[in-house]
């Protein structure tokens, strides 16, 4: 395959620790042409920490005029992504975003209005589609590993507030459902390969700011019946397991991102073992731990993936030789779900909406 010209847009955390490093490691594939940031400071410091082997493109126009450049990915602060996508996408250039892809539905439909007019392929970086801890739960699921899977609890919990600047303002869409949340909605969506979500209740918090959340409770009803709790927290010192799954016959815990976990599936439900446990202050038949003789512990799969294939997949996208992974459809519903969680935590109401 001839290789791709890319550029990138901005040299903060993802494009210096994450999309940097990952197209250097591609170098049979793709040929990074450049990377652009509007600050001097971050152009430099590219410079320094590539000796010079990387081109900084002083300003924004350059690069739109660097005709090499087949594709850009967009690493800057959310509000920015609309403006600086469509620019790249009027001179032609096909587009990779950061998540969240915009700020609201409208900014969307303008986003893929663009592409749609220049020809071009705009697609959004939904890279947690290939975590691993998502890919076994997606596995367990397909399977029927746990008998029909009837719960999902996706949590990600962490212990600092809202990192950074911009992350902590409304005016550059910061917050936690638009950063994380999303990648888990995406995966929700993708677990049940885009089934309509009928109901949404949402709760943010606001425990270390005032202007956007910095965490949220959402529950989710699919109308294939399956309902999810997706919880994302800032200020958990003791965090919950990454996935807990229920089945009708086991359940599932993937307590972190080095998926330690387990499966435990009933043996025999016909072998009544249940003895009374007895608690400070009284008895419990319901409540008792199952003996050893009529559960099994298993470990959960390993799935190994590449997200060298997100970028792969674009790249033969661009070229026709494949459909590009993550679709406007998909775009458009994801961010339809955020303006529905956005709206419940608004009225403290369950959002009845097929979405
Ligand atoms: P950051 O603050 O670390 O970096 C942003 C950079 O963009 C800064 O260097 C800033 O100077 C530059 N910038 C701002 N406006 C610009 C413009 N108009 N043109 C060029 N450069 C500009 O932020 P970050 O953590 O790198 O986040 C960037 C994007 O990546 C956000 O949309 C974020 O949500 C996303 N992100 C995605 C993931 C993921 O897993 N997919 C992880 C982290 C961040």
């Amino acid at each position: 395959m001839e290789k791709c010209e890319i550029a990138i847009v901005g040299y903060g955390g993802m494009s210096k620790y994450w999309h940097v490093p990952r197209l250097l490691e591609m170098q049979d594939e793709v040929e990074l042409v450049g990377v652009y940031d509007i600050l001097p400071e971050k152009q430099q410091q590219l410079i320094e920490e590539h000796q010079g082997k990387i081109h900084a493109y002083r300003t924004f126009e350059e690069l739109l005029q660097d005709k090499r450049v087949e594709l850009a990915i967009v690493a800057i602060p959310n509000d920015a992504h609309l403006p600086v996508c469509c620019a790249l996408m009027e001179h032609k250039i096909n587009v990779i975003c950061e998540k969240p892809v915009a700020l609201n539905s409208e900014e969307l439909e303008q986003m893929i209005r663009c592409s749609e007019e220049n020809g071009v392929l705009f697609t959004v970086h939904q890279n947690r589609r290939w975590d691993e801890d998502y890919l076994i739960i997606k596995k367990l699921y397909d399977e029927n590993t746990l008998g029909p899977i009837f719960n999902v609890e996706s949590r990600v919990h962490g212990s600092r507030g809202i990192p950074g600047d911009w992350r902590n303002t409304k005016k550059a869409g910061g917050g936690m459902v638009f950063d994380w949340g999303i990648h888990l909605f995406d995966q929700l969506y993708m677990l049940t390969e885009w089934d309509e979500v009928v109901s949404v209740y949402a709760v943010l918090s606001y425990v270390t700011n005032e202007q956007v959340d910095d965490g949220f409770k959402v529950l989710l009803k699919f109308k294939n019946g399956l309902e999810c709790h997706v919880e994302v927290g800032t200020s958990n010192f003791i965090e919950l397991p990454r996935w807990y799954v229920m089945g009708e016959n086991g359940s599932a815990v993937i307590y972190d991102w080095n998926v330690n976990g387990k499966i435990v599936k009933v043996t025999d439900w016909e072998k009544r073992d249940a003895v009374p446990v007895a608690t400070a202050a009284g008895l419990t038949k319901t409540m008792a731990p199952r003996s050893d003789e009529t559960i099994a512990e298993e470990p959960l799969p390993r799935i190994p993936s590449d997200i060298k294939d997100f970028y792969r997949n674009v790249i033969r996208a661009i070229r026709g030789q494949e459909p590009q992974l993550i679709t406007h459809a998909q775009l458009r519903r994801t961010m339809k779900l955020m303006e529905a969680v956005f709206e419940s935590a608004r009225r403290n109401e369950v959002i009845h909406e097929t979405i």
